[in-house]
């Protein structure tokens, strides 16, 4: 078993560094992000144990298990999951990241509930790359200002931002959502930001993502296997 969570991470570090190549840029400018959703501890412990250090979770309460039971190892921890208001504390207290945030109600609870002695929490904000046919994250038209409020917030370190562009098999749409993002991105980075994180690409799109400027890639199932639960 440990043989084959190694052995699917170096797969996939070697599609990275294959895409990266294409696109004339460093492999290291790329992190790898292990989405452990629904996998036990055991399974992060293998994926450590092989120099994964990255870790996205979806559920709250399953971010805070994890965390407890693992405290030992030091994982930076990644919240990608919607998030509601009455959740943010636990996720305040055991993130390092949080990829989804798209409301500003949402960031400023997070960073009242920031733990004073723990650094700033590193956010992304979550945009629809896709229009209507998605409905998690803030509408580009949204985004300036949304930005702008959040990095304001004392608890928080806004780096960058995050898409989920819908599943479609048309390279070249897809490959305009996450154009659209590194543009959306550099736009802020005109008025006054410095943000250096895209979060975008899965297991079945990073090749695209990574040559549209991705500097985060999320990566489960091509990590851990087909999951076997829904929340
Ligand atoms: C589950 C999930 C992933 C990983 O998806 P795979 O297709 O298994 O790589 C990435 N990002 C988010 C937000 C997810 O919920």
């Amino acid at each position: 078993m440990s043989q084959t969570i190694a052995t699917a991470l170096s797969a996939v570090h070697q599609r990275i560094a294959l895409a990266a190549g294409e696109a004339g840029r460093p492999p290291e400018a790329i992190t790898l992000l292990a989405v452990s959703k629904t996998f036990p501890a055991s399974a992060l412990r293998e994926a450590y144990a092989a120099g994964q250090r990255a870790f996205g979770e979806n559920y709250v309460q399953e971010l805070s298990a994890k965390a407890a039971e693992l405290a030992e190892l030091a994982i930076d921890w990644h919240f990608i999951g919607p998030l509601q208001s009455n959740k943010t504390r636990a996720v305040a207290e055991s993130a390092h990241w949080v990829h989804s945030v798209e409301r500003l109600k949402i960031a400023e609870r997070l960073s009242a509930q920031r733990p004073a002695q723990l650094p700033a929490l590193n956010v992304l904000l979550q945009v629809n790359v896709s229009g209507e046919a998605s409905k998690s994250g803030c509408t580009p038209e949204e985004l300036p200002a949304l930005a702008q409020a959040v990095a304001a917030l004392p608890g928080l370190r806004l780096r960058g931002l995050m898409c989920i562009p819908e599943p479609t098999a048309d390279e070249a749409l897809l490959r305009s959502r996450f154009a659209l993002l590194r543009t959306l991105l550099a736009a802020l980075n005109t008025q006054g930001l410095a943000l250096d994180t895209l979060s975008m690409g899965m297991s079945s799109d990073l090749e695209a993502a990574i040559k549209e400027g991705s500097t985060l890639v999320r990566v489960g199932s091509a990590i851990f296997g087909g999951r076997q639960y829904q929340h």
